[in-house]
């Protein structure tokens, strides 16, 4: 072996080099996660200045393993926007709990590829049953079964093709385009939906001219009325309602459309109901939040992810659906080559979707909750919870400042509001320069044509002192 480190002739890293490193690598993740709060919240750096210091052509030989990772210090760590920060306010704060690094380290060695029941009994087994205790957890009923995927993008993606595939259209095997027997398929949400149910509607050949945008209430909630309107409007045009999704927290505000008022609808009109309840899913599992998530048991299928508020490193997304089969309907193929003689009630993930291989996420959500417990889960998520109703009151108290929507769970929709300036232009300000400075980050939308700050609250390690230093940094510059 030579002393270097750098590869052995043939095979992988010598296996002491592979302990000494493994244990330098966790030392250096544990001084991260504890050195973290002296960096600055986004990356400083310039667009192009990491390409830039970085070789145009990959290295002939092998390198010394140490001397790649000292890049990551002094290149990679630079270029990072620390979403483990406890200051990291903006988007939807998310973070990852060590438990959840251990759940990748071991999901990376495994390298499982879950297409087939054989080729990862781990996963699939795992799966099955971590799902159904999150499902336990947030109170749905037991008809709920669940499949992972990367991103809520990716499940609400799913769940409006099976929706499709349900209408009875037969796109499945006619498709979509040369045919004048299809009418207009139309999807239904509010004016607040994310933008993945637009990116949905393109990918599945639906167009954004299928997606119906219905108005919203001065909570920023879905009008059932609105909503029941439309839908016999197009019924009456010829068009197919085929979904409905109605949003439980949605990202501009956190705001809660009517599930169980939207279910009435869908019910009488048989269409597929589904809630994306992307980043409030985790505070199902909070007792006292239960009455936001009434009518969740009526839906067809469901989405949330335990990466956005349940400390699982992304990516880990949840769909539940009432029925399975309706999925496997849609998307199961399965070629010669992929035939098995395993019993037919096995489970093989590549039926469920657009995927084969699979990663093996079950694990970092099993260690997530066994570490945790749920009593600790909801513990943490009681304590965001708290600690934005705690910064809600500052800004209510404050003559400089003024709520502009409900806090139903851990977001803030705020702004500065001294008298005599301009406020969207002050308000834009006071966020950049925030954002630039590296204190804290906060993001912003747009609520009734107002230029709104918002404060999420949301990483393990945020504590009260976090959120009493970003109301000093912003009433320090106004
Ligand atoms: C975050 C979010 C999404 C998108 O999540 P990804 O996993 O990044 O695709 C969709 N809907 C809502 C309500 C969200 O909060």
């Amino acid at each position: 072996m030579n002393e270097k480190n750098s590869p052995s002739a043939l095979g992988d890293m010598p296996k002491e080099d592979f302990r000494r490193f493994g244990h330098a690598i966790v030392d250096r993740i544990a001084d991260y996660f504890e050195e973290m709060e002296n960096l600055p919240v986004l990356s400083q750096i310039e667009p192009g200045s990491l390409r830039g210091a970085l070789p145009d052509s990959p290295p002939e030989a092998g390198e010394d393993f140490g001397d790649v990772l000292s890049d990551v210090d002094q290149l990679i760590l630079p270029a990072v926007t620390h979403w483990n920060h406890p200051n990291f306010h903006g988007l939807f704060s998310t973070s990852t709990s060590s438990v959840g690094v251990f759940g990748e380290m071991f999901a990376a060695a495994f390298d499982m590829k879950a297409m087939l029941w054989r080729t990862a009994p781990a996963s699939t087994e795992l799966e099955d049953v971590v799902l159904d205790w999150l499902r336990q957890m947030m109170g749905l009923p037991d008809h709920f079964e669940g499949i992972i995927y990367d991103t809520a993008s990716v499940s609400t993606m799913h769940a409006i093709a099976a929706a499709r595939e349900r209408a009875g259209l037969n796109v499945r095997e006619l498709g979509m385009s040369g045919r004048e027997d299809l009418p207009l398929m139309c999807v239904y949400a509010s004016e607040h939906v994310h933008s993945s149910i637009d990116k949905a509607c393109i990918t599945l050949g639906l167009g954004t001219r299928s997606l119906r945008k219905i108005a919203v209430n001065d909570r920023f909630e879905m009008i059932p009325e609105a909503l029941s309107a439309a839908i016999e409007e197009d019924i009456e045009a010829g068009y197919v309602p085929i979904c409905v999704i109605p949003t439980i927290g949605t990202t501009s505000s956190s705001s809660v459309d009517p599930v169980d008022a939207i279910a009435d609808i869908c019910e009488k009109h048989g269409i597929w109901l589904h809630v994306d309840t992307a980043y409030a899913g985790s505070a199902a599992i909070l007792p006292e939040m239960h009455h936001y998530f009434k009518g969740c048991e009526r839906a067809d299928s469901i989405v949330t992810n335990p990466h956005k508020w349940l400390f699982t490193p992304f990516d880990l997304s949840v769909l539940y659906c009432r029925d399975l089969g309706d999925l496997k309907q849609a998307f199961s193929i399965v070629p010669e080559y992929l035939k098995t003689n395993d019993e037919s009630g096995v489970k093989n993930g590549m039926d469920y979707g657009i995927q084969l291989g699979r990663r093996f996420r079950a694990l970092k959500l099993w260690f997530v909750i066994r570490y945790f417990g749920r009593e600790g889960l909801i513990d943490r998520i009681r304590d965001h919870c708290r600690l934005a109703r705690l910064f809600a009151s500052w800004v209510e108290d404050s003559p400089n400042f003024e709520l502009l929507a409900p806090v139903p769970f851990a977001l803030v929709c705020f702004r500065a509001c001294p008298s005599g300036v301009d406020l969207d232009a002050l308000n834009e300000r006071i966020m950049n320069e925030i954002n630039a400075s590296g204190d804290a980050y906060l993001s912003h939308t747009k609520l009734n044509g107002i230029f709104t700050l918002r404060l999420s609250v949301g990483s393990i390690r945020v504590e009260e002192r976090h959120l009493r230093k970003i109301w000093d940094i912003l009433n320090n510059r106004i």
